[in-house]
């Protein structure tokens, strides 16, 4: 027996999702498509690496700075966040959700490891308190130590 449930369709998500206005070109539908499907946040050189290994022999081949673009212009659309890791060359994106996430990174590995909660709620409430103007549109919070086996391999 199966218990999945299907909730929404990929279409369904994309159109609810879609800022009115911006222009829905394939490539762009199908990063969207990458960062929905990624379990964790990718950095262009990924969603490149990952647009060019999922096309058929029908399609063509992207170009990195087609996938930098599309990420910008994400961006300035609010579909995507990006961070800085510490751990990381290259910022990394993920789409925008209603719940947010944070990594706890490994310094070794750089595997990324997501947190439950969000740690900042409170203090995002206490900036709006004492910046009644300041309009907050996000944050970021970097952890970083060691995993599990990491931790192992560096303290021998
Ligand atoms: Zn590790
Ligand atoms: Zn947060």
């Amino acid at each position: 027996m199966s218990t999945k449930i299907h909730t929404h369709s990929f279409d369904e998500i994309i159109d609810k999702n879609w800022p009115d206005g911006f222009k829905k070109t394939r490539q762009r539908i199908d990063i969207y498509r990458i960062l929905f499907e990624a379990k964790e946040p990718l950095s262009a050189a990924e969603i490149f690496a990952a647009l060019n290994s999922a096309s058929d022999s029908s399609r063509d081949m992207y170009a990195f700075s087609t996938v930098y673009r599309n990420l910008l212009a994400f961006e300035k659309a609010g579909i995507v966040t990006k961070s800085v890791l510490s751990t990381e060359d290259n910022n990394i994106y993920e789409l925008k959700q209603a719940n947010h996430r944070h990594y706890a990174v490994c310094l070794v590995c750089h595997t990324k490891f997501p947190i439950s909660t969000c740690p900042l709620h409170e203090i995002a409430h206490e900036v709006k308190d004492s910046l009644p103007d300041f309009t907050i549109t996000g944050h970021q919070l970097e952890i970083y130590g060691y995993c599990k086996n990491c931790k192992d391999v560096t303290l021998k």
